[in-house]
């Protein structure tokens, strides 16, 4: 089997569930050893990562809360202790606090947009210190890579979740603005943007029939997307495949970006 990140090392930020997880697998089965990030709960990242062991991989867990700058650079400094350096970094990890405007408290705003965008742009500024202090490995053409995780509410407004899309729409100018900054330096900085994937942050809107009917009305494509769609595109913008690649948002939503609502408005 091809493998193309074999002798890369990968940190996947919130991978203890759902996209992290699926894209913490993808690139373990495509020959990277992975750095298994988890927020609280310790136990399912050790079990994503013993999985990934017994597979014939290599993986461990470390712990932090990607919105705590000190809990970030403890994070990097386990990776780089356990495997020397980093080549691919996955600022994956998010979280919604729904709720209408007019009673959104200040809190859920801030736990929101720290998590999701403060905690990408301490994941990001770090990964670029390590490419830099490391220098070119033979294993990639690039110096390094990062992927940030977006949604489609990057560039599709959300009622009801202002604080989300707000965070999703700075990921993309924080995204575009580092990877103009940092491709002279040879560092690839890209986002995946998902549609509606199936994992625990969504549930309500795909655990009964009456609701995934709903959802499927957003969905041209006619199903709900997994985390392996994720994966595997993860792994396509990891690799020398997309070197040529740079900031760049891959919507991958089954054309919940396509407005579907106008396939038949006249
Ligand atoms: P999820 O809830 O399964 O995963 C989110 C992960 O982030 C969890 O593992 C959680 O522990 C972690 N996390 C939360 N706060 C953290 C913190 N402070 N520090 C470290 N980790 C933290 O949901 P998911 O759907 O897998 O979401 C992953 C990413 O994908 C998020 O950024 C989300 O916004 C994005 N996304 C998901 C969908 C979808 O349909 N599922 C669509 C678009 C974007």
């Amino acid at each position: 089997m091809h493998k193309p990140l074999q002798g890369q090392i990968a940190l996947v930020t919130g991978a203890s569930s759902g996209i992290g997880e699926g894209v913490a697998q993808a690139l373990a089965d495509a020959g990277a050893r992975v750095a298994i990030n988890y927020h609280s709960h310790a136990e399912p990242a050790e079990q994503l990562a013993a999985k990934i062991v017994a597979q014939g991989g290599d993986a461990f867990a470390v712990g932090a809360d990607v919105a705590d700058e000190a809990q970030v650079d403890a994070m990097f400094d386990a990776v780089i202790r356990r495997y020397g350096t980093v080549d691919i970094v996955v600022a994956n990890s998010g979280l919604q606090q729904d709720a209408a405007f007019r009673t959104m408290t200040l809190d859920q705003w801030h736990r929101v947009i720290d998590t999701n965008l403060t905690g990408q742009f301490l994941t990001a500024r770090r990964a670029v210190h390590e490419f830099e202090r490391r220098g070119p490995r033979a294993v990639s053409k690039a110096l390094g890579k990062i992927v940030c995780m977006s949604s489609v509410h990057e560039v599709i407004p959300w009622a009801g979740h202002v604080n989300y899309a707000a965070s999703k729409g700075g990921i993309q100018m924080m995204m575009k603005s580092l990877a103009q900054e940092v491709a002279p330096q040879r560092i690839r900085v890209n986002s995946i943007a998902p549609g509606a994937i199936r994992t625990p942050i969504n549930k309500d809107a795909w655990d009964s029939p009456k609701a995934l009917d709903k959802l499927l009305t957003l969905i041209p494509y006619g199903r709900v997307g997994e985390v392996e769609d994720i994966g595997r595109v993860a792994v396509w913008l990891a690799s020398d495949d997309s070197d040529y690649v740079v900031g760049t948002t891959l919507f991958v939503d089954g054309g919940m970006t396509l407005y579907p609502g106008f396939a038949d408005n006249g």
